[in-house]
């Protein structure tokens, strides 16, 4: 299984890393959704994707409505990880085509429990 990793933070993105990694996934990182959809198109698919919701250059709900919009990309499992916590803005991102949503900061098993909700771990 491939994972990707969108984020501007470069701790988010290393914590996320690992965790993925002991979970057997192969992962690639981008640090805005535009370096994202440059990395889906050259490849390799991945199988779920982690995403940020404030970044620069392109956001993550951004990013969610391009991917959702691209039919080369229907069935990657989009997952939000994001310190927005508003319920409309967990709305807003789960109707853009985000299948789940997490909120930063969010402890391991908070991570590897939705992982499971979405049926990739
Ligand atoms: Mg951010």
């Amino acid at each position: 299984m491939r994972a990707m990793i969108i984020d501007d933070s470069r701790p988010i993105r290393r914590i996320e890393g690992e965790i993925l990694s002991e979970l057997g996934f192969d992962t690639c990182d981008a640090c805005h959704g535009k370096e994202a959809l440059e990395r889906l198109q050259e490849g390799p698919r991945p199988d779920v994707i982690l995403v940020d919701w404030n970044m620069p250059e392109m956001d993550g709900l951004e990013f969610i409505k391009a991917v959702r919009d691209d039919a080369r990309y229907s069935g990657m499992v989009i997952l939000m990880v994001t310190t927005e916590t508003e319920p409309e803005q967990m709305l807003r991102a789960l109707s853009a085509g985000a299948d789940e949503y997490l909120m930063k900061p969010f402890a391991k098993d908070g991570l590897v429990d939705k992982l499971k909700l979405v049926g990739v771990v």
